[in-house]
């Protein structure tokens, strides 16, 4: 292999380089570090020409710079069979009005959440990139709710890969339960774990570091992950920030050149991250605003610059975003100290040693440079669904009702700045998952409790009744989940999930 494409190494240590191919099969670094360029500040998208460009054209220029390891054929192949009728709109990730905002919809493809933009295109570039390496793959992953069943519908039945997903054991919510649950193919397998979902994501991190690891790479099985860590999961996950700016300059919204805002609800930090990315490629954004749930552990980082984990986890109606170690964040402490590998090593030396870590004032006040934050409580994103639905006509799920009631909050601070250049800038909250996959809290904050003879109603009653009063329609991927069967039943303990792994790999490689 020539040194074409070895644009990839750790955040942690610049010393190894490899591909882009090696780094979406490889998933994870060695080192524990996440995979990142140093290239990528100086990449300049010709927005002009991109605002020209259909969703697909645009994923194929981001791709070229970002994975130029791939052929342009090899790209285009990918970005044509990940995408091709598995979206329920057109365009695939619509920018709707919710009031004077916007929100960008990311729900509808097969699973209902924003994951699936991501999770259609990774299996199809991981196998094009064991076109190359004999591997076979297993892939192992946490989830929090929605990456699970995205990556389980992605992955099913691909040749040469495997998949382990593991759920935090009643975290989740009903309708995401019977998601992985219910979920067919031969070469995947689904457990819950005693514990929430950061113990998932470390026992994750520990399966990578222990013997399992190692054994398994005896046999020809690589570990790796389908987690938002993976750069084949983040690269195509700029291109709608890119595709949402294209339709406010179609709908004459802006001019090209005019800055917009971004609000995101934010768990894993990889949404956000892959808008950041957009960013520094030349994407005119004034501000993107982390918007967390109670586990607001970003809120106060970006307040103080401590980040500080340990305190305790809060069960949110935002399950997704119930997260206190915001693995993404390293790739934004990296570029925001200037790509500095030995000081990022240190901080998440300190995160794990001593469960905080503080950065210096300047670099603090960079990231502020882009970033503006805030956190809705359960009770704060009730109301929100509520008034959203009441004021707008609009139905939203919890993890947007977040960013509504965060971007809310900030335009109705003092200090807040409607107008760049005399123009009023347009904000976009990302809208991350279905109303309907969370049927119930969203139909209760309505329109109230919904009985069943004297019992709570199910979540399929919640879907049902929903529709019924609001006249929007039910994604198919939600509305057949009600007759299938559960397949998957094991919980263990977050301690047993090296050997859950390697029975599993064992297992489905058979
Ligand atoms: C995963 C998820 C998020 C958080 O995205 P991150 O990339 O982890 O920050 C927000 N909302 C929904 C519905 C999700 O599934």
């Amino acid at each position: 292999m020539g040194f074409e494409g070895m644009l990839y190494h750790s955040t942690r240590n610049k010393e190894n380089f490899c591909n882009s191919k090696k780094a979406i099969l490889n998933g994870l670094c060695e080192d524990g570090g996440l995979y990142v360029s140093d290239r990528l500040p100086d990449i300049k998208l010709d927005i002009k020409a991109l605002c020209d460009m259909s969703y697909n054209e645009i994923a194929l220029t981001v791709f070229k710079e970002l994975l130029p390891d791939y052929s342009e054929e090899e790209l285009r192949a990918c970005i044509s069979s990940a995408y091709e009728g598995k979206f329920e709109t057109i365009p695939m990730t619509p920018v709707t009005n919710i009031g004077g905002d916007y929100l960008l919809e990311l729900y509808h493809g097969p699973t209902a959440a924003f994951k699936d933009v991501a999770l259609c295109m990774l299996p199809k570039l991981m196998q094009v990139a064991l076109k190359e390496d004999n591997r076979k793959v297993m892939i192992v992953t946490a989830t929090s709710g929605d990456t699970g069943k995205a990556a389980l519908a992605g992955f099913r039945d691909a040749e040469g890969i495997s998949i382990s997903v593991f759920y935090p054991d009643h975290k989740v919510s009903d309708i995401q339960y019977l998601q992985m649950a219910t979920q067919e193919g031969n070469n995947v397998s689904v457990c819950a774990v005693n514990g929430n979902f950061d113990d998932c994501q470390q026992g994750v991190k520990e399966v990578f570091a222990s013997s399992v690891y190692t054994e398994l790479k005896e046999k020809g099985i690589y570990l790796s992950s389908a987690n938002s860590i993976n750069i084949g999961r983040l690269v195509p996950q700029m291109v709608y920030y890119i595709d949402a700016y294209k339709q406010l300059v179609l709908k004459k919204v802006i001019e090209i050149g005019d800055s917009v805002d971004f609000c995101v609800p934010t768990g894993n930090f990889g949404d956000i991250l892959a808008g950041y990315y957009a960013k520094l490629m030349g994407l005119p954004v004034r501000k993107f605003i982390v918007a967390s749930n109670e586990n607001n552990v970003l809120t106060d980082f970006l307040t103080s610059g401590t980040y500080d984990r340990k305190r305790d986890f809060k069960k949110t109606i935002s399950p997704s975003m119930d997260i206190l170690v915001s693995s993404n964040l390293e790739r934004l402490l990296y570029y925001a100290s200037g790509m500095d590998d030995k000081y990022v090593a240190s901080l998440m030396n300190r995160l794990k040693e001593d469960g905080e870590f503080t950065i210096y004032e300047d670099m603090l006040k960079e990231i502020r440079k882009s970033f503006d934050c805030g956190y809705a409580t359960d009770e704060d994103c009730k109301k929100m669904i509520k008034k959203a639905y009441e004021d707008t006509g609009r139905l939203i799920d919890p993890h947007t009702a977040v960013a509504y009631k965060v971007l809310s909050d900030i335009k109705n601070r003092n200090d807040y700045e409607p107008l760049e250049n005399n123009k009023k800038v347009p904000q976009i909250i990302l809208s991350t998952a279905s109303p309907y996959k969370f049927a119930k809290d969203v139909y209760s904050s309505i329109f109230g409790v919904l009985s069943n003879n004297g019992a709570e109603a199910d979540g399929f009653a919640y879907m049902e009744e929903l529709s019924e009063r609001t006249g929007e329609i039910i994604p198919s991927g939600l509305k057949g989940l009600k007759n299938k069967t559960i397949l998957h039943k094991d919980i263990i303990e977050s301690g047993d999930m090296n050997s859950y792994v390697l029975e599993s790999a064992l297992e489905l490689f058979k």
